[in-house]
């Protein structure tokens, strides 16, 4: 399977780390959209919130409990927006389910 956040995880291209676990993993994305801007994948290979289950359920929630962890290292105390782009129409440009960190000012252009 080519994923490019496997990839990354795997240390065969390099990122910026952000932070890691054993499920975890969160780092800069390479083209931000805000002055922060960082992206949590699980380590397993989903898809995209569209593919979760019963049965990985579990390590997404571990991503889930991972996001305030990572916002408050990153110092975001007044708040950050987390968007996941599922799909075709959602936008989504990499195959590997990915929550992005977005802070570091007020964030513009709500879409809801
Ligand atoms: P999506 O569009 O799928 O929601 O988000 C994919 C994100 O991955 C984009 O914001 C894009 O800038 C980021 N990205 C794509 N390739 C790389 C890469 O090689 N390294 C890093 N750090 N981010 C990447
Ligand atoms: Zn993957």
């Amino acid at each position: 399977m080519d994923c490019l956040f496997c990839a990354i995880i795997k240390g065969e291209i390099p990122s910026k780390k952000v932070y890691e676990d054993d499920n975890v993993y969160a780092f800069y994305d390479i083209n931000p959209n805000a002055p922060v801007h960082v992206l949590v994948v699980p380590k397993q290979h989903i898809e995209s919130l569209d593919a979760v289950n019963a049965d990985n359920a579990s390590v997404v929630s571990l991503v889930m409990q991972a996001i305030p962890k990572i916002a408050s290292q990153l110092g975001l105390k007044n708040g950050y927006r987390v968007v996941s782009n599922i799909g075709e129409d959602g936008g989504q440009t990499v195959k590997h389910l990915h929550f992005h960190i977005l802070g570091g000012t007020k964030m513009p252009d709500k879409v809801c």
